[in-house]
């Protein structure tokens, strides 16, 4: 159980978003005092806007918060690494200053007063807490369908994700740590936490429309973060190579047979149709079981190349 007011770190990774940011330093602002005066955080707590190399106006907007208000700080990307690089960036400049940390996106899609909640759960003794839309009413059907599709097909595979949870969480100083033994850099920040083991919770929050500006995740941003998910988690494409080759190989098995059954038991072959599908069939075959057993040690070597953390030793007793 934690008592004392915890000095909370507000991490907001921003690209291009200085159409939204006046509002969002304004509501956070109201919230961070709000907070203070409920002596629910520390007047140590702070927000740190991240500049994800934002080519317009949004590093000399932080800047100038930050100069007029001390809980503001800012720290800028010397390009555009994405979301989840930017939001890492943020996690280790405040790790050593702060108890626990929220991160969320800087567009207000995502309702800040459940950082309330989310403090009042780690009061309890919770090291994540996870935000989790209630509906998502807000977005177009292309982008629901897509986001649904892609957590079944996650599940297929075996990576469990948290249904309608994105990049809006705390984590208490020690999930911090724990994160930060991850040296991956296929981030997939959402699927890392899963793998911390700590004790974890969900508060629920509403989910509004952009409130200014456009959304900073193109298709093509969209596709790679999903593939990163996909192949930073799950061998399950690689083991798919080994299934359909041993299906293809016996198939080829079986066709061979019949093949040299034609040739020998009946006069309905063409001379030269045994020889050249005989190796099509087999040499397809083995080729695939071949591909699929290379895989498979690839799959070894990539997960070896990560160095994942084996084991997080939560207490220790003496
Ligand atoms: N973002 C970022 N770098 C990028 C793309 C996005 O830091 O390359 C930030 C963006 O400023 C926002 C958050 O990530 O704070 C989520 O992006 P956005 O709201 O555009 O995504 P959407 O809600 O449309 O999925
Ligand atoms: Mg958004």
């Amino acid at each position: 159980m934690q008592h004392k007011k915890p000095i909370l770190a507000i991490v907001l990774p921003c690209y291009n978003e200085e159409e939204v940011l006046p509002e969002t330093l304004k509501q956070l602002t109201a919230l961070y005092h709000t907070l203070l005066e409920d002596r629910e955080i520390a007047t140590e707590s702070f927000i740190l806007f991240v500049d994800d190399g934002s080519q317009d106006n949004t590093w000399q907007m932080i800047k100038t918060y930050a100069k007029n208000d001390t809980f503001i700080k800012g720290i800028k990307l010397s390009k555009n690494e994405g979301h989840q690089n930017a939001l890492l960036a943020g996690m280790h400049y405040a790790k050593n200053q702060c108890d626990c940390l929220v991160s969320l996106d800087a567009d207000l899609q995502q309702d800040p007063h459940a950082i309330s909640d989310m403090l009042c759960k780690y009061q309890e003794g919770y090291e994540v807490v996870l935000g989790i839309r209630e509906d998502r009413n807000s977005d177009s059907f292309f982008k629901k369908f897509t986001a649904e599709s892609y957590y079944k097909i996650m599940n297929l595979m075996g990576v469990e994700l948290e249904f309608n949870h994105a990049d809006y969480r705390l984590l208490s100083q020690k999930a911090l740590s724990f994160f930060m033994q991850f040296k991956e850099r296929n981030l997939f920040i959402r699927g890392m936490v899963k793998l911390l083991g700590l004790k974890t919770c969900k508060v629920y929050f509403k989910s509004n429309e952009r409130f200014a500006g456009e959304s900073k995740y193109s298709l093509q941003k969209m596709l790679s973060f999903a593939w990163a998910g996909i192949t930073s988690f799950s061998l399950f494409p690689l083991k798919l190579i080994t299934i359909s080759g041993v299906l293809i190989f016996i198939v080829s098995i079986f066709l061979s047979i019949d093949v040299l059954y034609t040739v020998f038991f009946t006069n309905e072959a063409v001379p030269g149709w045994a020889s050249t599908v005989l190796p099509i069939y087999f040499i397809g075959g083995i080729e695939l079981l071949a591909l699929g057993v290379l895989g498979e040690y690839i799959g070894k070597i990539y997960t070896e190349t990560k160095h994942r953390p084996l084991y997080f030793v939560e207490e220790e007793a003496a």
